[in-house]
C-alpha cells in the first residue's frame, strides 16, 4: 500500500499564520522511517519556528507483513472501525492506536517484527519495576531493536528522558507466556496497550 498524501489549511496556534500541511490519508512502508522518527506527525511552523504534533485519523498499512495499524485520535475503543475497513485487511495484524506516539510505537513493534501483546506486558513490568524506586516515571515507549539483538525502550520521566535495553532472552520469556497461556486474539481490531497489559495480570 503506497502513501496518500492531501494538503489541508492549517493555522498555527502559537503566531495565527495560515499554511498548507500535508497530512495522509493513508500511510504504507515507503513511508515507514518518516513514521518511526515521528516526523510525518510534526509540523514546524515556517512563521514563528512553533513545534506542532499533528493528530488526524490516518492509517499505517504494511501488506507484505500482513498488519495494519489504525489511528483514531480519543476513540473510545475499537468499535470507530467499520465493518468495511476491517473487511480490506482481513487475516491481517489489525490494531487501533489512539495517540500519535502510540501510532509511531506500535509501527516500530511490528516493523520489527516483534509480538506486541509480549511488548505491552514486558512495558508494563519493566514500568512497575522502575516506577518503585522512581515515581517520576511517567510512560515507557519501545523505540527499536539494537543490531545485538536487545530491546531499547524509552522511559519518560517527569522532568528527563531516559533509556533501557532488555535481553532478547527475557523477551523470549514474555513472549512464551503470550503465546502458551493467553488466548488467541480473533480476528477483530484490537487496542494493545499498556491498559490492555495491566488487564491481563489482575
Ligand atoms: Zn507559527
Amino acid at each position: 500500500m503506497e502513501s496518500i498524501a492531501k494538503k489541508i489549511k492549517f493555522t498555527c496556534p502559537k503566531c495565527k499564520s495560515e499554511h498548507m500541511i500535508t497530512c495522509y490519508e493513508q500511510i504504507g512502508p515507503d513511508m515507514k522511517e518518516e513514521v518511526m522518527n515521528s516526523s510525518i506527525l510534526q509540523w514546524d511552523c515556517e512563521s514563528c519556528g512553533h513545534k506542532v504534533k499533528l493528530v488526524y485519523p490516518t492509517i499505517y498499512c504494511n501488506i507484505e507483513k500482513e498488519c495494519v495499524v489504525f489511528l483514531r485520535p480519543n476513540a473510545a475503543d475499537a468499535s470507530c472501525i467499520t465493518e468495511n475497513e476491517k473487511e480490506l485487511f482481513k487475516g491481517f495484524t489489525m490494531r487501533l492506536c489512539k495517540t500519535a506516539d502510540t501510532f509511531v510505537e506500535k509501527v516500530r513493534v511490528l516493523e520489527a517484527g516483534l509480538n506486541d501483546r509480549a511488548i505491552e506486558l514486558l512495558k508494563l513490568i519493566t514500568f512497575a519495576k522502575i516506577h518503585v524506586e522512581n515515581d517520576t516515571m511517567q510512560d515507557i515507549y519501545f523505540y527499536r531493536k539494537s543490531e545485538s539483538g536487545s530491546l531499547e525502550f524509552t522511559l519518560m520521566y517527569e522532568d528527563n528522558i531516559d533509556g533501557i535495553d532488555i535481553d532478547q532472552a527475557m523477551y523470549q520469556n514474555v513472549l512464551n507466556i503470550v503465546t502458551e497461556e493467553l488466548p488467541q486474539l480473533d480476528d477483530d481490531v484490537h487496542c494493545i496497550d499498556l491498559n490492555w497489559a495491566g488487564a491481563q495480570v489482575v
